[in-house]
């Protein structure tokens, strides 16, 4: 359940959240639904998980109420009425994670882009709402990919995007990103619809799974079953992970704030670690017999593999628009993502924890 912040006294709104059952949809919807408005998912649970909206389905995550379509974006958009409206839209759908995106690169640059295409269309061809707002305020979720290698550290909204070449299909997540991007900016310049897209920089926490190949949930299953903690390269990489539960409500936050419309803004922590000390971080905080293993990237991936060194975000303009500062620190969020793997009955894992 998710604490009511600021915006608690908001009128009740009708929110959109495509994606609605994966890992960052959820947390959201829990969270629009605790501010009392109503929620529609979109989720053809490719790899959203029904489980994780069981406390919104079951009316535990608040006031608000919640309507599940299971279908692709734009299969459920075509489906609904003429009339039907929302006054915010949160684009979440999209292939999740580097490993997916080398193992089904078709499906992801076209599930990327035709959904987010079909999106964009359906809010600018609405009617106006009666308060007399055009189109509904719209965040495209995007991802800190985007910046490829990147130019300089840390990544600034407007810093160039230096991608690899295309014969390297790990860029084409980031390309199909890009085109995301302008996408929805090209919306708000021509059809002037209320966009926010929102650069999502390593996000972690509760209901996060492994398969997609995501460094903290492989590494807290693999300290609760003894397993060693496979990291990749020489280990001295740098991530900044940020909780679920802090990014979640940033999202609505830049909604309602017309200074973040038409704007890009990364979203996330710019606490750095390397994935060796996450790696270390992760046995002492969950008192783990684990060890740690060197895998060289082309096992882990393909050969050829080209893996950032460095990703670091420049926060100044979230803190600037909405004041965001994250209450959630690492410790915490590896506690509460193993009880959330671990099997129900389990005892609680760690042996250390932090307020
Ligand atoms: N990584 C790792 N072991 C794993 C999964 C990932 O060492 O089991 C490394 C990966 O090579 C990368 C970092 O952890 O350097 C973060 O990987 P993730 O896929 O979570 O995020 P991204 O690379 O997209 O930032």
């Amino acid at each position: 359940m998710h604490a009511p912040p600021a915006q608690a006294a908001d009128p009740r709104r009708r929110c959109l959240v495509t994606g609605g059952a994966g890992f960052i949809g959820s947390h959201l919807t829990d969270h629009l639904l605790a501010l009392g408005h109503d929620v529609t998912v979109i989720d053809d649970l490719s790899t959203g998980r029904r489980e994780n909206l069981a406390d919104a389905m079951a009316g535990r995550s608040g006031p608000g109420r919640l309507r599940f379509i299971e279908a692709t974006v734009s299969a459920a958009l075509a489906a609904l009425g003429p009339g039907e409206r929302f006054d915010m839209v949160f684009h979440l759908a999209a292939a999740v994670g580097v490993k997916r995106v080398l193992e089904r690169p078709i499906e992801s640059v076209e599930t990327n882009v035709h959904e987010t295409s079909a999106l964009l269309r359906f809010v600018a061809s609405r009617p106006p709402a009666s308060d007399g707002s055009r189109h509904a305020a719209t965040l495209v979720a995007s991802s800190s990919e985007v910046y490829g290698k990147g130019a300089r550290t840390p990544f600034a909204e407007d810093d160039d995007c230096v991608l690899g070449p295309t014969t390297a299909s790990r860029w084409s997540y980031a390309c199909s990103k890009a085109l995301d991007e302008y996408l929805a900016l090209a919306y708000h310049r021509q059809h002037g619809v209320p966009v926010v897209v929102a650069r999502l920089f390593n996000t972690v926490g509760p209901r996060q799974v492994g398969d997609y190949g995501m460094v903290l949930p492989a590494f807290v299953a693999a300290a609760l079953a003894g397993r060693p903690l496979r990291v990749y390269g020489d280990g001295r990489q740098s991530r900044c992970f940020c909780d679920v539960r802090d990014v979640a409500p940033a999202l609505p936050a830049l909604l309602v704030c017309p200074a973040a419309h038409g704007l890009v803004v990364n979203v996330g922590s710019d606490d750095e670690i390397t994935i060796e000390d996450l790696a270390l971080r992760v046995i002492g905080v969950l008192g783990s017999a684990s060890a740690v293993e060197r895998v060289p990237y082309a096992h882990a991936y393909a050969p050829g593999f080209e893996d950032l060194r460095r990703r670091v975000p420049d926060l100044s303009r979230l803190r600037r628009t909405i004041g965001f500062r994250p209450r959630h620190d690492l410790d915490r969020t590896i506690l509460d993502l193993a009880a959330s793997l671990a099997p129900p009955g389990a005892p609680a894992p760690g042996r250390r924890v932090t307020a």
